[in-house]
This record gives structure tokens, C-alpha cells and sequence, in this order.
């Protein structure tokens, strides 16, 4: 094991390889307050690369219902229990989330329980990473649990509207493309890659022998065994289109099939760099809108998450950390710099490296939760990675009025 720096639980940790972070990483924002539970995502994933015989129940992308749903069933729950942390250990000064400060060194506080590494070596387990093979059993229903809501009420109990305590959210799931990828670490043919140029993790099909590590390994799940092949598959986060090969953005990065299929519109990907007015990375570690997802277990995944305003803080804090309540409060009465930057989402394909805001006139003034919030209508410029722009729009969605001669017309 070596000592690597992980951000995102404050402090070094042991992890079996050296840190090595990609000038870009792959990285990507889900909104769970606006996902409508379509599926579309889900279904761009698997109509594009896991339509084949032996790869039924790989759902590369796939959205569940939190708190019972979950696929495999109970991932999280099955994963908690192994770090000996469900309650979330965290370090953050004897002071509360919202007035906590750690600038970008420990921007949530420090994690002081173990990860699914620490823990494996702590108890002198034969393996790089604590984990567990799911049974089949477990990958039989990929929608289990769906909309099924959770309340203090007594079962035949009945809530009342407009105000009640049911509640239940959406949490959309990909391969998160980790830093330190429990995959990686735990496959002893070493035949999983974390890319250099854009920190997109890999299996090499030629390499792997279906030992299934990466898959008991893996917190989050994410690599699946074919049977027919004996190989392991994962989500490859359509690296071809990632890679600007798709003629439609003409040589530009663009982004993954699930992004850009998202009806809700609660999706934006990009990498994450040190420009702070790259978006994603604006949103994650300048404004701290978007969380990781359980970063208690270690493997610094890439994909974040804006928590749901509704659902019982302390779950919030276990799947997102610490950060949960600085992030729903700033999401529910939004900066104009926010409210501008979000405008962004599933505005165009084309991966948006850089933004520039040009002010717009002042067109609604509230106040919410007690806090006065003024809404201008500024104009949101994106830059692709040759510095041009790519996309242009307003905070107020434009209105366009059709003629009366169109296409189909009669
Ligand atoms: S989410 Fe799982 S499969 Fe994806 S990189 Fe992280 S550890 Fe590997
Ligand atoms: S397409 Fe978007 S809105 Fe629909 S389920 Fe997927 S993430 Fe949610």
C-alpha cells in the first residue's frame, strides 16, 4: 500500500498503487431534484453497447429509487456494513456543515472512519479491497423498489397534501470513473486502466479471465460478468464520443450517450481541471453544489450529485457527506453565478471546458426560506476545448414563437 492524497475525505489513505491524476478527468453532475425517473438514460446506455446475448442484466446506466431500491439490490447497504462506518465518521472541527470552512484542502471536513482499503488491511483480509460478489438473486430486478416511499407513518396510515413526510428520491448510477478505483486495485491480472489523457477506467478484454475481483471489489457495483464470454464488462464512458470521433461536434469532445439523452435535462459532463471557470469544476470544488457519492468509501468517485432538497438530512449526509447542507441550502436559494451556470445543463453535446457570464437585467426579486433571492437574466457563454464558443443561452429559457407557414403546416 502506498499514501495518497484523497480531497474528498480530507486526508491521505492507503491505496495499493502510486497517485497519479489525468490533466482532465472525466467527470459529470446529476441534479437528483429534476430526474423524472424516465429511463431514458438507461435506455440510451443499453440500446448503444449492452444489447447482446449474455449482457441482459447489465445496466450500465441505470437510475434507482432511494431508500428501497438499489441494483444489485441493497449495494449500499451490503457496502456500509462492511466499512464498520454506516454512521459517517467525519472530523469537521466541532463545527456544523454550514458554517464549516476548509478551503479546497479539505473541503468537507476530514473522514475519520476507514475505507473499503484501510479496512481490508485492518483486518488482514487476503484482498486490496473490502467487497462482496453479489447473487444472482440480486441483479434479477433492476426497478425494484421503484417510487416505493419511506415516512415515519404507521403502515395504512395516509399522508396529506400539500405538506408530507413520505418521501423517496431518484439517484441516477454510472461507473464513476474513480481516482482510485476499487476495480483497478483489486484485479490481479491487472487488466483494468485508468487513461492518462481523460482518467476513463477500462477493462482490456484480451487480459481479463473473468475472476471476478473488480466485481466484488467495486463499491459501487459497476463492472458485471458475462457468462457467455467470461469476461467482465463496464461502462466505457463511450470513450469514442469523448474523444471528439463523433462527426456531429466536429473533432470536439462530446458528451456520453446517457448525458445527452437526459430528458429532465439534469445532466452536465464535463472534466474536472484546475480551471475554476470550467463548469463542472466551478460546481464541485469552487461552489460545493455537487457531492461524490458515498465518499466514505474511499475510491474518490467522479460523479456528483446536487442532494434532493426533501429527503431527511442525515441520509443525505451518509450517501453525500458532511457537505449535503451547505449544498441544498446554496441549490435552494441560488447565487446568480449558479443560477447562470446551471442554465448549462443539456444545453448542447458538445463537452463545455470554460464558461463566461455577460449580466442581464434584473427580472424577479423573492424571498425564500428568508433569504432574499434576485433572479437576473444573464446570458451563459460555453467554450469547447479549442476555446470557441459552443453554446449560448439565457437564465430565462427563450421564448420562440412559431410562424404561421411551417413544415406541417395544412
Ligand atoms: S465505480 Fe467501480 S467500476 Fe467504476 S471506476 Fe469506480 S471502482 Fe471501478
Ligand atoms: S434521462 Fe434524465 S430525467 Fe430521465 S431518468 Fe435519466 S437522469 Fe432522470
Amino acid at each position: 500500500m502506498t499514501l495518497v492524497h484523497n480531497w474528498q475525505l480530507g486526508r491521505r489513505m492507503e491505496y495499493p498503487y502510486f497517485e497519479s491524476r489525468p490533466k482532465h478527468q472525466f467527470a459529470a453532475i446529476f441534479n437528483t431534484n429534476r430526474c423524472i425517473a424516465c429511463q431514458t438514460c438507461t435506455m440510451a446506455c443499453k440500446s448503444t453497447w449492452t444489447f447482446n446475448k449474455g449482457q441482459e442484466y447489465m445496466w450500465w446506466n441505470n437510475v434507482e429509487t432511494k431508500p428501497y431500491g438499489g441494483y444489485p439490490q441493497s449495494w449500499d447497504v451490503k457496502t456500509l456494513k462492511l466499512i464498520d462506518s454506516p454512521d459517517n465518521t467525519w472530523y469537521t472541527d466541532g463545527k456544523d456543515a454550514k458554517t464549516a470552512s476548509y478551503g479546497t484542502g479539505a473541503p468537507y471536513g476530514t473522514y475519520e472512519g476507514d475505507t473499503i482499503f484501510e479496512t481490508a488491511k485492518r483486518k488482514n483480509l487476503n484482498q486490496w479491497a473490502v467487497g462482496y460478489i453479489p447473487e444472482d438473486k440480486e441483479w434479477r430486478a433492476p426497478n425494484f423498489g421503484e417510487d416505493t416511499a419511506r415516512s415515519s407513518n404507521q403502515p395504512g396510515e395516509y399522508s396529506s397534501l400539500p405538506e408530507h413526510s413520505r418521501w423517496f428520491f431518484y439517484i441516477q448510477r454510472i461507473c464513476n470513473h474513480c481516482t482510485y478505483p476499487g476495480c483497478l486495485a483489486a484485479c490481479p491480472r491487472k487488466a483494468i486502466y485508468k487513461r492518462k489523457e481523460d482518467g476513463i477506467v477500462l477493462i482490456d478484454q484480451k487480459r481479463c479471465r473473468g475472476y471476478r475481483k473488480c466485481v466484488e471489489q467495486c463499491p459501487y457495483k459497476k463492472p458485471m460478468y458475462r457468462g457467455l464470454t467470461r469476461v467482465t464488462e463496464k461502462c466505457i464512458a463511450c470513450y469514442p464520443r469523448i474523444e471528439g470521433r463523433d462527426p456531429l461536434t466536429e473533432g470536439r469532445p462530446m458528451e456520453t450517450r446517457c448525458m445527452s439523452a437526459c430528458v429532465g435535462q439534469i445532466r452536465l459532463q464535463g472534466f474536472l481541471d484546475d480551471n475554476p471557470k470550467n463548469p463542472v469544476t466551478w460546481l464541485i470544488r469552487h461552489h460545493k453544489v455537487a457531492l461524490p457519492l458515498y465518499p466514505q468509501f474511499g475510491t474518490e468517485p467522479n460523479v456528483y450529485y446536487i442532494p434532493p432538497r426533501w429527503a431527511p438530512r442525515a441520509y443525505l449526509r451518509q450517501m453525500f457527506g458532511p457537505g449535503a447542507d451547505e449544498a441544498i441550502e446554496k441549490f435552494m436559494v441560488p447565487s446568480r453565478e449558479l443560477l447562470a451556470v446551471m442554465s448549462l445543463f443539456r444545453m448542447t453535446q458538445t463537452i463545455v471546458f470554460e464558461y463566461k457570464i455577460e449580466q442581464g437585467p434584473k427580472v424577479f426579486e423573492t424571498e425564500i426560506h428568508g433569504k432574499k433571492f434576485t433572479m437576473y437574466n444573464d446570458t451563459v457563454i460555453g467554450y469547447g476545448d479549442d476555446g470557441k464558443e459552443v453554446v449560448r443561452t439565457t437564465v430565462e429559457e427563450p421564448v420562440h414563437i412559431r410562424p404561421d407557414k411551417h413544415y406541417n403546416s395544412i
